[in-house]
C-alpha cells in the first residue's frame, strides 16, 4: 500500500514537482532524475543538459571552460 510521503515539504503550497526537487535537493540527488548529484543540485548528464539548454535559450556563444560541468564532463570521459 502507498502511505504518503510526510515530511517538511508535505503542507508547502507549492506543486508537486517542486516538491519532488525539493526533496531531491535535500538529499544531495539530481533535481530531474533522483540519481546521486555530482556536485550542486543535478547529476552530470542533467548538468550538461541544462547547461546546453541555458546556452540555447540565452544565446550564449562563449563556453565557460572552467565550470564544473565541463570539468566533470572531463573526468568522466
Ligand atoms: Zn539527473
Amino acid at each position: 500500500m502507498n502511505s504518503r510521503i510526510s515530511d517538511e515539504f508535505t503542507n508547502l503550497n507549492i506543486s508537486r514537482q517542486r516538491k519532488y526537487q525539493l526533496r531531491m535537493q535535500r538529499d544531495k540527488r539530481c533535481t530531474e532524475c533522483g540519481a546521486p548529484a555530482a556536485q550542486g543540485s543535478r547529476c552530470l548528464e542533467h548538468l550538461v543538459k541544462a547547461r546546453e539548454r541555458q546556452r540555447k535559450k540565452r544565446g550564449l556563444k562563449r563556453r565557460y571552460l572552467n565550470t564544473l560541468s565541463y570539468k566533470l564532463e572531463a573526468v568522466a570521459a
